[in-house]
């Protein structure tokens, strides 16, 4: 008989090791192409929803045409059943009713639809030097300096002093017109260079320009804002007083595109967290029939603290679980507390140009698959929920069994910096919880980066955790 070989040190590692392997050398041409293919729906979805409104309004056309009706506390459902709610129209939740018993818990998945942004003030109108601006007030975690000489589009709406409501949209199509924040030459720029980096450009330099032709009469003060207020009173029948009760949005006007030669990467505004808004929402509305009832939340106010009644800190979500589980007769805390959730956000990808801020052992990368957090927070884990070992062995074993590429992450070195997601608040109401989302470089930038098949296996990680 044949002595047997001693294994060689390169199949010991191999069995031995945890292997990090680029997606593409894990997948077939085959998949690669229906990555590619996934991603021109998520680049039409980010071009027609950049704010939190557009999305609900999106997520809401797209759920009826497959079947989702509204949500009515009074009605019986049953297995198969499709029911959405809308929270003030910035936040949405979709349900399928699944074929095992509501108290054995719901599958969450739990994705925001707002991004950081430029908000016009209340009082935004006004003229200096006979230029034409609105004031704004950034939204959610900017570097500021990125925001200047980028072309803005304006959304939102107005609400008039008769209670009526305009939708505003301006600098998508494109014979609009854009706008923009204005930025110094470099020539005059040493004094603001000497500025420290994160005054380079103010919260109050953010001023929006919005015109410069004034009303002709030459002896009048204001006349540009007077000319601009008229354009406006004409085009959407207001007076300055109503943008007092308004909710205007400025984001970068440009629209998604392909980045690299070999078209791998997706560049585009409000991919934190839309990516994970889509591939979630395709994994819905794809799904067939479930077990588990599954529940899939799209979110407002993620980036500004999940604070106000359409963020996942106010109880819309428990009241919505709390409905639904009384239409079984079954109350909403045992649903919640034998449910289960991937807040399905984003994290931050290695970028080779700045590594330093990275632990690369525990960092996730571009082309690695979706990103799995066992925690967020920042300093001692401060501000996380911390998933359990078990929930994420249980993550763990459902995504290898369906060949879901991916790989974990951690925002940054520790004490570097940090963040959080839902997932804390959503964990807080007795639910198993996790972080499961795709890397992004350039995070909260107005052009972010994502990788093709990192967001094909982010909708393939939500297909099967509803499914399970
Ligand atoms: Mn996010
Ligand atoms: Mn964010």
């Amino acid at each position: 008989m044949a002595k047997k070989e001693a294994p060689t040190a390169k199949e010991l590692k191999e069995q031995l090791f945890l292997q990090k392997k680029n997606a593409y050398s894990r997948m077939s041409d085959a998949e690669i192409k229906k990555c590619d293919k996934f991603c021109e729906g998520y680049k039409q979805f980010l071009d027609a929803a950049k704010t939190e409104r557009e999305a609900t309004v999106f997520i809401e056309r797209e759920a009826e045409a497959k079947g989702f009706v509204p949500f009515d506390k009074n009605k019986t459902y049953k297995a198969g059943d499709k029911v959405y709610y809308v929270n003030r129209e910035k936040s949405v939740i979709l349900a399928i009713i699944g074929k095992e018993p509501i108290e054995n818990g719901v599958n969450l998945v739990a994705a925001h639809i707002d991004s950081p942004r430029l908000d016009m003030k209340q009082n935004p109108l006004y003229e200096k030097d006979e230029i034409g601006y609105f004031k704004t007030h950034y939204y959610g975690g900017i570097k500021k300096y990125q925001w200047p000489t980028v072309p803005l589009s304006l959304h939102g709406v107005i609400v008039k002093a008769d209670g009526t409501k305009i939708t505003v949209t301006v600098g998508e199509d494109d014979s609009d017109p854009v706008f923009c924040v204005s930025d110094l030459l470099p020539h005059l720029a040493s004094a603001q260079y000497k500025r420290p980096s994160n005054e380079l450009i103010r919260g109050e330099e953010l001023n929006i320009i919005i015109g410069s032709r004034p009303f002709k009469d030459d002896d009048a003060s204001e006349r540009v804002k007077l000319n601009l207020m008229m354009i406006l009173n004409e085009k959407y029948g207001i007076t300055e007083g109503d943008f007092l009760s308004a909710e205007l949005e400025a984001v970068p006007a440009f629209k998604a595109r392909d980045i690299g030669f070999d078209r791998s990467l997706v560049g585009g505004y409000g991919q934190d967290d839309r990516v994970c808004a889509y591939t979630e929402l395709m994994a819905v509305l794809n799904a067939k029939s479930v077990k588990k009832t599954a529940v899939a939340i799209l979110t407002d106010k993620e980036e500004t603290g999940s604070d106000g009644n359409t963020g996942l800190r106010s109880a819309y979500l428990k009241y919505f679980i709390a409905d639904l589980a009384a239409t079984f007769g079954v109350r909403g805390r045992e649903v919640l507390s034998n449910s289960r959730c991937l807040s399905a956000d984003v994290n931050a990808a290695y970028d080779p140009t700045f590594p330093d801020v990275f632990e690369k052992n525990n960092a996730c990368v571009l082309n690695g698959g979706v990103c799995v957090t066992k925690y967020t927070g920042s300093r001692g884990k401060s501000g996380t929920s911390d998933a359990s070992a078990e929930f994420v062995g249980e993550v763990r074993r459902l995504l290898d069994s369906k060949g879901v590429i991916w790989q974990t992450g951690e925002l940054g070195k520790v004490d570097i910096g940090g963040g959080g997601t839902v997932a804390a608040y959503i964990a807080n109401l007795n639910v198993d919880t996790i972080d499961v989302g795709v890397p992004v470089m350039s995070m909260h930038a107005p052009f972010e980066i994502t990788a093709k098949t990192d967001v094909y296996a982010a909708f393939k990680a939500f297909e099967a955790f509803i499914n399970s």
